[in-house]
This record gives structure tokens, C-alpha cells and sequence, in this order.
């Protein structure tokens, strides 16, 4: 099976940085890099294809940068898994995960992770809140991939408690990434 991550936003070429929390200096792009290589290097040992890739360009419109949709697309990848991090009022909570509306597959995949995700994380933080699956019609990556689709928005960078987790317990995020991945079948 082919899988392609694609950390959100980039600091490179056409610099989109993402969510910042500048008091802690965290970049969403970072964090979505940092927990995007680990996935990787969990798929990897199960034996999966994986392609990683990162940048501002989603379906053409930078393109000095690799293009995301198309790349995704003319691998074929199997499925498409796209990281981020959420960004409100400093209070807000908690992971979610959307999928393209009406996408059976991706919803079997995006319940999975974000399955897999609430159990791990309320282990460590039980009052972490699972904000569910979540249909979103707009997003590129959602939009113009061929292959069932998730974007997994891992937690509320601007929010100190998510903060934490996202920055102290990457691999816990990975793993449970990696174990929602790991349920699915083609
Ligand atoms: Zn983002």
C-alpha cells in the first residue's frame, strides 16, 4: 500500500509557517514535520511505500514548489494523510480529523486515527477533548486528491495544554497514527 503524508504548510520557498504560538516559539510546521517523519519511519517498518512531502504548493498555485495533489496523484497513492495543527482563541481543545464529504473510505480511515488518537492522548490528559470527524467540502488536499483523504488537525497549538502534548508527546501521536493506518485496508 501506498501512503502519502504531507506535514501541513512549509517554512520554505513561499514561507507559510502555519498556526505560530510565539510565546512557547512553536510553528505548526514544524510539529507537523517533526510528527509526520516519525509516522514515516513507523510505516516503514510495516512495510508500507511511503512518500513524505511538504510545501505551500497544494494543486498549482506556487509553482516553484512540489505540488501536493499532484504528486499524491500520480504516484497513485493509496491513501493520503495530511498533519496539522489547530489555531483559535488560546482556549480551544482537542483533535479532530475531515475527511471529503461522503467519502466512505476516507471516513473509515479518518475513524480509525481519530480513534486511535483520543484513546492515546486521554491517557496521558483525560480531559482532552475529542472534537470527532468532520466533513469540510474546501480543502485542497481533500478536494483534488483521487485516493481517500484525511486531514488530521492534531490539537490547538495557540492552547498551553495542547501545546504540551503536541511538543512533549509526538511519538504517542505518531504511534497512534501509525496503529490507524496499520487498520486500514485497501
Ligand atoms: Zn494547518
Amino acid at each position: 500500500m501506498n501512503i502519502f503524508l504531507n506535514p501541513g504548510h512549509s517554512p520554505n520557498g513561499n514561507p507559510d509557517p502555519g498556526a505560530c504560538n510565539l510565546s512557547l516559539n512553536l510553528r505548526e510546521c514544524d510539529i507537523a514535520l517533526s510528527i509526520g517523519n516519525k509516522i514515516r519511519n513507523l510505516l516503514l517498518q510495516n512495510n508500507y511505500d511511503v512518500r513524505l512531502l511538504q510545501s505551500n504548493n497544494l494543486c498549482g498555485e506556487s509553482p516553484s514548489q512540489p505540488n501536493i495533489t499532484y504528486a499524491a496523484n500520480s504516484w497513485p497513492a493509496d491513501i493520503f494523510v495530511s498533519i496539522h495543527c489547530n489555531s483559535f482563541n488560546s482556549k480551544a481543545r482537542g483533535s479532530e480529523t475531515l475527511i471529503y464529504p461522503d467519502s466512505t473510505k476516507g471516513l473509515y480511515l479518518a475513524n480509525n486515527i481519530q480513534s486511535n488518537l483520543i484513546t492515546a492522548i486521554q491517557s496521558v490528559d483525560t480531559t482532552f477533548p475529542n472534537r470527532g470527524v468532520k466533513p469540510r467540502s474546501d480543502l485542497a488536499v481533500l478536494r483534488y486528491t483521487n485516493m481517500p483523504a484525511v486531514l488530521i488537525e492534531l490539537g490547538f497549538i495557540d492552547q498551553k495544554n495542547d501545546a504540551a502534548i503536541l511538543t512533549n508527546f509526538q511519538d504517542t501521536l505518531a504511534q497512534a497514527i501509525n496503529s490507524g493506518i496499520n487498520k486500514y485496508k485497501v
